[in-house]
């Protein structure tokens, strides 16, 4: 088997509350970066760059253990760690942010061990532009640096957002965030538009209708694995991007098309369920059968 590559990975560690059609449920471990991590863990070495204060949950940590994934380069500070409140509408089709408190991470300043720096895969999640662009300039070797980002950064430092992509091989993003960030409402031109910024890869994740995937001038559409019931969506491109990494990891000549369908699988676990509880579920032998099943949905479409 081949060995496989280290993902070094930098996103929001938090404590949600969520509001959905199916529930709500208080205190739940989230954040770009564990959803993102329990994600890969199943299938590449994770190392986890963060904050957390020190009221970070015991199982949190167990979480991450139990996954062999590396917590040496996340900081625990004195104070509140982060945490986030969302309300999905009726039919999911909307979300609102009920609250946002940055606590330790208001002050935040990543930290990497030397060692870690020469990771070959670097996922830049959902946090301020600044940190992620601190991220990329520390991890300069990379042979990936793939990038995601929200609403929130493109409304507030769409100037800062730009210094990102100029450093990120990879952009994953979603439909209405492509089209905020570059006015195109077509797909194909947004993913053009987004090209033309630096990455050489964009992805472009579209929900319920898949994702787009462009590279150069070649352009695919990948379906979702359908599942019967979402339950809560949040997290679902955090986990898209570890399946997306994970396949990157495995192989030294990655096929970017067979990475988005593995996202797609991944992010199929995740929405089946509160927080990561139906994502940690997942094995590999699951996966491999969403990744075929997605594939014959292809086949059949031709
Ligand atoms: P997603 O559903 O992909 O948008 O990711 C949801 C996760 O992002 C939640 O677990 C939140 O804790 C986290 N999150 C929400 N807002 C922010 C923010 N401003 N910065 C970093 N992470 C955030």
């Amino acid at each position: 088997m081949n060995k496989r590559k280290t993902i070094l990975a930098v996103g929001s560690i938090a404590i949600d509350t969520l509001e959905t059609p199916h529930g709500n449920r208080k205190d739940l471990l989230g954040g770009s970066a564990t959803y993102f991590s329990i994600s890969a863990s199943l299938m590449a070495p994770v190392k986890l760059v963060g904050v957390v204060g020190n009221d970070f949950p015991e199982e949190g940590w167990k979480l991450f253990h139990s996954r062999n994934i590396n917590t040496d380069n996340i900081l625990v500070e004195n104070g509140s760690t982060f945490r986030w409140g969302g309300r999905y509408s009726n039919d999911y089709s909307t979300r609102d942010t009920l609250f946002t408190e940055l606590g330790v991470f208001e002050n935040f300043t990543p930290y990497i061990q030397e060692a870690d720096r020469l990771s070959p895969l670097v996922f830049l999640g959902n946090i301020h532009p600044d940190l992620q662009s601190s991220v990329a300039k520390l991890t300069p070797s990379a042979e990936y640096i793939v990038t995601d980002t929200m609403n929130l950064w493109i409304d507030l430092f769409p100037e800062k957002l730009k210094e990102v992509l100029k450093l990120s091989t990879i952009l994953l993003i979603n439909h209405e965030e492509a089209e905020q960030f570059t006015g195109q409402s077509e797909i194909s031109d947004a993913a053009s538009e987004l090209l033309s910024a630096g990455p050489e890869i964009v992805v472009i994740k579209k929900g319920a209708d898949g994702a787009y995937l462009a590279q150069g001038e070649t352009r695919h559409s990948v379906p979702v694995f359908p599942i019967n019931q979402v339950i809560d969506p949040t997290g679902a491109g955090d986990s898209f991007a570890g399946g997306f990494m994970g396949h990157l990891s495995q192989t030294s000549q990655p096929d970017f098309l067979e990475a988005v369908i593995v996202g797609s699988a991944m992010a199929s676990f995740c929405i089946e369920g509160f927080g990561v509880e139906s994502l940690v579920k997942a094995t590999q032998k699951l996966l491999e059968q969403r990744v075929e099943s997605i594939k014959n949905s292809m086949v059949e479409k031709v």
